[in-house]
């Protein structure tokens, strides 16, 4: 954990400390958060001495908290209250921009969580789902929306949001933002409509390459620079397993894996077709699994989630643009069915398990058509204290440079923030039941999962 800039403000070490407000420090307890995770400890002064904030955090950190408790806390010290709309417009107090449906929905579960009882609102637009829904939760109040670039444009194009009142404007996965394609967008809403330029700025990326530090040098003043680590992600408390295999191979090993290790399961597969078809073949051997990825319905995305969420789906597929931002406890196993090409998004996907002081474990089947990343593997493998096969280490040697070879510049955050006193979720890897054939949840009613769709590309399509 390292923090940067002028005048840091001194750190918290208990919400206590913090001077939350009654109500909000109730909402606090209630969700049995005891102690602030690092980037909250850091936060939650920053924000309240009226600083701007670029922090290094990735989900799992406790970075949703890290910005919604210092601005509800701001909000709730000014006595802001939720009014109607006024002539059809909202002026929102706080903006939290993020780069997709589902992350944002997760934010805004959060936010009303901690909301609840305050007097404030919050509410989610993004696009794929009915505007009419999220326009009529509009009209009845906003202190805090949440939304993603393109739908926020849609809405303030219709005059129904105003920008002008915002006094917290907080960018999540800002990194992700980028690669999407949302920077534009991202522009226009602070600096093409009626942001005001008196504002606090929260920045959040999980790497920093140089996009991101023009886009907080446009948009943040005088900040503090935060870099964290998962919490309770230790790389030691996952456990790396690399399997060398043919590609046609991977149905049996994958089998094999779910049957060793029964729990909640999340499995990465490159493309929109092999996820739905290894989702397919999943279900019909008997575990309780699904797809997800960017072709895939909003409806059908939110369905597989909550029931994965719930246990009563055990196995989820998903690409890694459906996967990523989604917070996921519990998952007691990733599988890299398909690895990445980049070590960026093998650190991402391997830090879903072996979180908040829980064991993990990920698997990633590792075919010739992963040599690219066999240097960079190494490297994360050495560093996390885990076993290097011989043959992977031969590949590294013999491959030189090629794709997803370096970390990308910014890279990750050091100093993991140790696994201690964040135990909100039960320890063990154990997790849901599922045995076998018995009471098999299929999230598509009665019909098995949908045929594999016609994409075999990368899923890189966004949302
Ligand atoms: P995030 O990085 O915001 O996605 O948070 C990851 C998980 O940590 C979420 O399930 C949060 O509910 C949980 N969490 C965040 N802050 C705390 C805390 N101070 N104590 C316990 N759990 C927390």
């Amino acid at each position: 954990m390292t923090v940067t800039g002028k005048d840091v403000p001194q750190c918290i070490s208990s919400f206590a400390e913090a001077r939350l407000q009654a109500v909000l420090m109730e909402n606090v307890t209630r969700a049995t958060y005891t102690t602030p995770t690092p980037v909250q400890k850091y936060s939650l002064p920053i924000v309240a001495a009226g600083r701007d904030l670029m922090a290094c955090a990735q989900t799992g950190s406790g970075k949703t908290a890290a910005f919604l408790f210092p601005v509800i806390n701001a909000l709730l010290a000014a006595n802001v209250q939720s009014r109607a709309a006024s002539r059809g417009r909202q002026y929102p107090d706080a903006l939290i921009v993020a780069p997709t449906r589902e992350l944002a929905s997760q934010i805004h579960i959060e936010a009303l969580k901690f909301c609840y009882r305050t007097g404030l609102r919050a509410v989610v637009c993004y696009g794929g789902a009915p505007m009419n829904g999220q326009l009529y939760e509009l009209d009845y109040g906003c202190n805090i929306l949440v939304g993603t670039p393109g739908r926020l444009l849609d809405i303030s194009d219709r005059g129904r949001i105003s920008f002008s009142n915002i006094k917290y404007l907080i960018l999540d996965e800002a990194d992700r933002m980028l690669d999407m394609g949302f920077e534009k967008d991202i522009r226009q809403i602070v600096e093409g409509r009626d942001m005001p330029s008196r504002r606090q700025t929260l920045l959040f990326s999980a790497t920093f390459p140089k996009e991101i530090r023009q886009l907080a040098q446009d948009f943040l003043y005088n900040e503090l620079f935060l870099k964290v680590g998962r919490v309770g992600s230790t790389t030691e408390s996952i456990t790396q397993v690399m399997k060398y295999m043919k590609a046609f191979d991977k149905q049996t090993e994958v089998l094999k894996e779910l049957r060793a290790l029964p729990g909640r399961t999340l499995i990465f597969s490159e493309t929109k077709r092999d996820t739905d078809s290894l989702a397919r073949y999943l279900f019909n051997q008997g575990f309780a699994a699904t797809g997800i990825h960017g072709d895939r319905a909003q409806r059908e995305r939110e369905a597989a989630l909550r029931s994965f969420k719930m246990g009563k789906i055990t196995v989820l597929v998903a690409t890694d643009v459906a996967a990523r931002g989604l917070d996921i406890d519990d998952v007691c196993h990733v599988i890299n069915y398909d690895l990445p090409a980049n070590i960026d998004s093998y650190v991402h996907r391997i830090g879903r398990t072996g979180r908040a002081g829980n064991l993990g474990r990920a698997t990633s089947f590792f075919t010739d058509d992963n040599k690219g990343i066999s240097k960079s593997l190494v490297k994360v493998l050495r560093e996390a204290n885990q076993i290097v096969p011989d043959w992977l280490e031969r590949f590294a040697s013999e491959h030189r440079g090629g794709k997803g070879g370096a970390m990308r510049r910014g890279g990750y955050g050091g100093g993991y923030g140790g696994a201690g006193g964040y135990s909100n979720s039960a320890a063990g890897g154990g997790g849901a039941a599922y045995g076998g054939g018995s009471a098999r949840y299929n999230p598509y009613g009665s019909r098995p999962p949908p045929p594999p769709s016609s994409t075999g590309e990368r899923d890189d399509s966004g949302y």
